[in-house]
């Protein structure tokens, strides 16, 4: 879950304790940079999205969900200052990391790839990576598998645990649907896997307005983990433009219930009515329900 604000946190591990399921929160750079978190600072971000986050997770209601905090598109100048922060913490640290590959070579990609994992090794600290390739860019071949995770799996191993090639799907809500392939997910699956020489599982990007037979088939073509957000965003702030729509009276001045309305409080329990629901959906659709159990055994 692609998540913007505390509330929209707090929303997420409420639908993954409704299903017993293990949840991944993930946050770009527009989030950390944003009102709700870094106003403008990116590490301030992070340092409050991890604190909030790790308070949350930790709390009695949500303990018992399992969660992993991934850091997602984080590109252009900044990247490395604020990953680098993210792998030695602040003082809580990102589970897995990915760079926004979009206005990168393939040189460079393997380059900041190996970089991450040269910090990581010079903090002594665990490292989890998902490296992506062209998303948007239509279904990525397979040879570019081999050139990346090869090289990056070449000089530091057992670092990658998640491949995000192109699929056929885009970012955003306007892409052709038909275009989803689960075969090349099955085919980079496999493909990563023999790299690595073990299990490394797909993320899936863009998957807003994919059907949910589509999703369950990216599920059992070896998609891992679901990147939501445009289709999340939506129904956030078509909830919030409902809200404000039924409750404009009760924002006079002059009604009785004007602060509660007025509160945060207020507009944000309503968003988790509609919220919480859809997310819970789409838990059930991925196959996430009842699987918290099985993460804590593994563990
Ligand atoms: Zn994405």
């Amino acid at each position: 879950m692609n998540a913007d604000s505390q509330a929209a946190v707090t929303d997420c591990l409420e639908a993954a304790r409704a299903c017993d399921a293990p949840i991944i929160i993930e946050t770009s750079l527009w989030q950390l940079t944003g009102h709700s978190y870094g106003n403008g600072d990116p590490i301030l971000g992070l340092t409050r999205y991890l604190a909030d986050l790790t308070a949350l997770s930790k709390s009695d209601r949500y303990r018992t969900v399992p969660v992993l905090f991934h850091t997602d598109h984080i590109k252009g100048p900044d990247a490395l200052r604020i990953l680098s922060a993210a792998i030695r913490g602040v003082p809580y640290r990102a589970s897995t990391v990915s760079l926004d590959s979009s206005e990168l070579s393939e040189e460079e990609n393997i380059d900041l790839i190996c970089r991450l994992c040269e910090i990581a090794d010079d903090a002594e600290v665990p490292l989890s990576l998902e490296v992506e390739a062209g998303i948007d860019a239509g279904v990525t071949e397979l040879a570019a598998a081999d050139r990346l995770l090869g090289a990056v799996e070449a000089s530091h191993p057992n670092r990658l645990a998640l491949w995000a090639p192109g699929v056929g799907t885009q970012h955003g809500l306007s892409m052709r649907r038909d275009a989803f392939s689960p075969a090349a997910v099955e085919q980079h699956q496999r493909r990563a896997s023999e790299i690595c020489g073990r299990p490394i599982g797909i993320a899936l990007h863009g998957s807003s307005g994919l059907s949910e037979s589509d999703l369950r088939a990216g599920v059992a073509a070896g998609v891992v983990k679901v990147n939501w957000s445009s289709e999340s965003l939506l129904i956030r702030s078509r909830a919030a433009q409902e809200y404000y729509a039924t409750h404009a009276c009760e924002l006079e001045k002059t009604h009785p219930n004007w602060k509660s309305a007025a509160m945060d409080n207020g507009v944000q329990s309503f968003v988790s009515t509609r919220y919480v629901p859809a997310v819970i959906h789409r838990i059930q659709t991925l196959g996430g329900e009842g699987q918290a159990a099985e993460w804590h055994d593994r563990r």
